[in-house]
């Protein structure tokens, strides 16, 4: 689990979201950082997309009988897949 994001910072920005978001999706992540995190991303479409996108790669591993969480260069590889592949312009910050 990351860090907890800092209590001082409402306005985080998109990097330090993205950092909690495996974190957030998979339940692992503190009170604070959920509400942090779900907050930004109730008004940031590029941070909601990704939250979606990992909630979609949670889900679908889910289905394949997963039991571990996979290393993190493959979620975060199959993350960026799944975003390019539902908007073609590419991550954005
Ligand atoms: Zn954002």
């Amino acid at each position: 689990m990351q860090d907890t994001l800092p209590p001082t910072d409402p306005t985080a920005d998109c990097t330090a979201i993205r950092a909690h978001v495996d974190d957030v999706v998979a339940q692992e992540a503190d009170a604070v950082t959920v509400a942090r995190v779900e907050a930004h991303a109730a008004r940031c479409a590029a941070c909601r997309h990704v939250m979606a996108a990992a909630r979609a790669y949670r889900r679908a591993m889910r289905r394949v009988g997963a039991s571990e969480r996979a290393p993190a260069t493959l979620r975060e590889r199959a993350i960026t897949l799944m975003h390019e592949t539902r908007d073609p312009r590419g991550p954005r910050p």
